[in-house]
This record gives structure tokens, C-alpha cells and sequence, in this order.
């Protein structure tokens, strides 16, 4: 039997739905915030990636799908999407204006990364990015923006995790102390660490290894080294995160897996994800855009795990329902014609209703409307056919009442049906 390719899989029914909801709670947030939407294709130059996400970063060392295309080139499908919307946005010639452009994105993302629960190597973000705009009143408003759809979506276990790691000219500084605290303990850190003090510090600190986060306890904070500007850039945003009751705890060990990042950096973590707890992530990334080639622009943007988050919404509301619509039931040849008449005009009218052409006995399909979850079975027979009606039975009361044809719409709305 054909199967799916390991780590990608099919959604479907309730996982789906879930997604669908998480997809349409924050598009309707986007929308009232004014961010326009964005799609850019699956593959890329392996440029976009390399250098942006970082020549050290696990995305681009180990997890990338990098592969030849015909012509020989080389091309990646696409482990996040922040650097390909920059890319998008210098091949368009869309930044350079004063203007700030809110973006946003849902899509799919792959990252060959080792199995576990709740990773996968087809998974999907939904994104946000605003360009143009370097205070952390933007900073507020995009992470308002993101709780938003988060209470919306009925979460309230939720915490910000929150660092500064400054800018590419205040980070020597921080290397130094850092790489002299690791120097003192160096046979306690992993093979790993010891090639990621040499390429980039920062990675250390984003060790997954038990040992080597032990080694860690006492490390030189990062935000003790940050320049006047980084530091008063951070202090605004905590203040204004307070004021507007969005709780956040302090982590200096946050670095994220991404170099592109400058000053803020974050994480929402639920309680809900068991290990694999980080829910989204984000931050700002002012060299960016300079990096790929575009005009200096400031920028900050997040993406949200969208697997994880249908995953804790199903956990937080139960699962998410199909809603059904009415089953239209034709018996008869007669009938079957007039039923699709009677749909289509339905249907044009926004009527949900499912027209049931198997022209099976009704035995079969009150049962099978029954395994489907339908709750209203309109009957259309000879009988009603020369009355014009249709015999509305409710599954489960049982009840029937006969609706003439005009009176279908107004008394069978989604909510009744
Ligand atoms: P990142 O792009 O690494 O900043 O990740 C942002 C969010 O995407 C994470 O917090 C996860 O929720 C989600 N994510 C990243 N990698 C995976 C994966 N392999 N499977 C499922 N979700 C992922």
C-alpha cells in the first residue's frame, strides 16, 4: 500500500477543521489590523536561505530539502518563509518608501528535522511581518495583533518569552565575555557547541543538550551587553507590554534558530504542547532586508507553529464539529429532477444543502445520513412533488413537518439545519 512520505502527512476531518479555524480567526485579525496578505512559491534559490537563516543554523546545516531542478540549479523548498517574503519584496521593488507595509502569510514550510511528536517535516506557519517601522510601538502592536487571534481562538495558558539580543555592533562585546565563561568549562560542552562557539556563540545557548545547558548556569547575560539604544528600545517594549496587560517573562537564554534577528527576540509557549512547547516565534530583524540586497529597512515579524496551535485548540475546545448541512432526499426519477432544480435555486441563494443522488432506498440513507451527523433529511416524493412541499424529518426527535418549497430557505438557516 502507497503511503506518505515520512513526516508529511494528510489533514483531513477534525485536524482539518481545526486548522480552518486557526486559518479564519487570524485572517480575520489580520484584516482589522490592516496586514495584506502574501504568497510566494514553495521553492527558492538556496541563497534566500543560506546566508539569512545562517551558514550555522540547523535549518540550513542539516534540515534543509535542497535539491537539483532540471536546468541544474539548485533550489530549496522553502524551511520558513520571512526570508523569502524580504526577497519577494526586493524583487518587486515594494520597500524604499516611507510607507510600512503589514504582510501576512499561511502556508506550508520543510524542514528535514528528526522525528518527533509534534514535529513534522511538512509543517505550516501562519506569519506576520511589518516593514518600515523600527519602534517598539510596532513591536506592541504586531504581538497585540498575535495574542489577539491566540484569545480568540480561546487560549489564555499562554507565556511570552522574551529577550533582547541586540545588534550585530553590540554583540562582539557579549562574544567575548562569553567565549572567555566557555573557554573555563570547555570539556563540559558537546561536539556540537564546541564547532557553535567558534561560528556563533549565540547557538550555545540554544543547546538542546541537558549537559550543556547545565555548563551554562552563570553564563554572561546578553542584555547586560546591549548598546544604549538596544537597551531603551527593549525597556519601551516591557513597558508597554505591561500597560497593555500582555504578561511576558524575561529569558536571556532565548536566541532563537535564526540569525537574522536584532534586538527583540520572542516566544509564546503553551502549557498545553507537552515538549514540544513553543508555539510560535518571532522577532525583529532590521538587517534583513539590507542582507538580500533591498534598502535598509527596519522590520519585525513572528510565525505561528499552525500545527501545534490546531493541535492545543483541539485540546483547549474539544473537537472541532463538521456542521453538516440539510440532506435533500429525491425519490423517484421525477423527483431527482426536481430536487436538482430546487437545490440549484437553494444553492444560489446560499442554502447549505447536499443533494442526494444515490437514489437509494430510504432505509439506507436515513442510516447513512445518521453515520454522516446530518440532523435534517428534506424528503421530496411524488407526493410532495404535486403539493409542492418537502417532508422535513428531524433525526433526532424524530419530528416531521411538511415546508412548502419558498418557505425551505428561511426556515431551514444553517443554525436550524
Ligand atoms: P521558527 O520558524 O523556527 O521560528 O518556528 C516557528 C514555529 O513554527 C515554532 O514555534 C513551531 O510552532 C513551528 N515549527 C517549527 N518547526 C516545526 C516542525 N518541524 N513541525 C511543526 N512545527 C514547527
Amino acid at each position: 500500500m502507497a503511503q506518505s512520505v515520512k513526516g508529511m502527512r494528510d489533514l483531513y476531518g477534525s485536524e482539518l477543521r481545526a486548522f480552518r479555524l486557526v486559518e479564519d480567526t487570524a485572517r480575520a485579525a489580520f484584516a482589522r489590523h490592516g496586514y495584506e496578505e502574501i504568497r510566494t512559491p514553495i521553492l527558492e534559490y538556496t541563497e534566500v536561505f543560506k546566508r539569512t537563516v545562517g551558514e550555522s543554523s540547523d535549518i540550513v546545516n542539516k534540515e534543509m530539502y535542497v535539491f537539483k531542478d532540471r536546468g541544474d540549479r539548485e533550489v530549496v523548498m522553502r524551511p520558513e518563509n520571512t526570508a523569502a517574503v524580504v526577497r519577494a519584496l526586493i524583487e518587486h521593488k515594494l520597500l524604499g518608501s516611507s510607507d510600512p507595509r503589514l504582510l501576512f502569510y499561511i502556508g506550508p514550510m520543510f524542514r528535514y528535522e528528526r522525528m518527533q511528536a509534534g514535529r513534522y517535516r511538512q509543517f505550516w506557519q501562519i506569519g506576520a511581518e511589518s516593514f518600515g517601522v523600527s519602534t517598539p510601538e510596532s513591536e506592541a502592536e504586531s504581538l497585540l495583533l498575535l495574542f489577539e487571534i491566540l484569545k480568540g481562538l480561546g487560549l489564555t495558558q499562554l507565556k511570552l518569552s522574551l529577550n533582547s539580543v541586540g545588534t550585530p555592533e553590540s554583540r562582539p562585546a557579549f562574544y567575548a565575555a562569553f567565549r572567555a565563561f566557555f573557554d573555563a568549562r570547555e570539556p563540559e560542552y558537546c561536539e556540537d557547541c564546541h564547532r557553535r562557539i567558534g561560528e556563533n556563540p549565540l547557538r550555545v545557548l540554544d543547546c538542546k543538550n541537558d549537559r550543556c545547558q547545565k555548563a551554562l548556569e552563570g553564563h554572561p547575560l546578553i542584555t547586560d551587553f546591549l548598546d544604549e539604544a538596544s537597551k531603551h528600545h527593549h525597556a519601551r517594549l516591557k513597558e508597554l507590554l505591561a500597560a497593555l496587560g500582555i504578561p511576558f517573562e524575561e529569558n536571556p537564554r532565548l536566541v532563537r534558530g535564526l540569525d537574522y534577528y536584532t534586538r527583540t527576540a520572542f516566544e509564546v509557549l503553551s502549557s498545553d504542547l507537552g515538549a514540544q512547547s513553543a508555539l510560535l516565534g518571532g522577532g525583529r530583524y532590521d538587517g534583513l532586508v539590507k542582507q538580500l540586497g533591498g534598502p535598509d529597512t527596519p522590520a519585525f515579524g513572528w510565525a505561528i507553529g499552525l500545527d501545534r496551535l490546531a493541535s492545543v485548540v483541539q485540546q483547549v475546545k474539544g473537537e472541532v464539529g463538521a456542521t453538516p448541512p440539510a440532506l435533500l432526499v429525491p425519490l423517484g426519477e421525477a423527483a431527482a429532477l426536481e430536487a436538482a432544480k430546487l437545490a440549484q435555486a437553494w444553492w444560489d441563494r446560499g442554502l447549505p444543502v447536499q443533494l442526494d443522488t444515490r437514489g437509494l432506498a430510504l432505509k439506507k440513507v436515513f442510516a447513512s445520513a445518521d453515520r454522516l451527523g446530518i440532523k435534517t433529511v428534506l424528503l421530496l416524493g411524488d407526493g410532495e412533488l404535486a403539493e409542492g412541499v418537502v417532508t422535513a424529518k428531524h433525526l433526532a426527535t424524530g419530528e416531521q413537518t411538511k415546508v412548502p418549497f419558498a418557505e425551505v430557505p428561511t426556515r431551514l438557516s444553517p443554525a436550524k439545519a
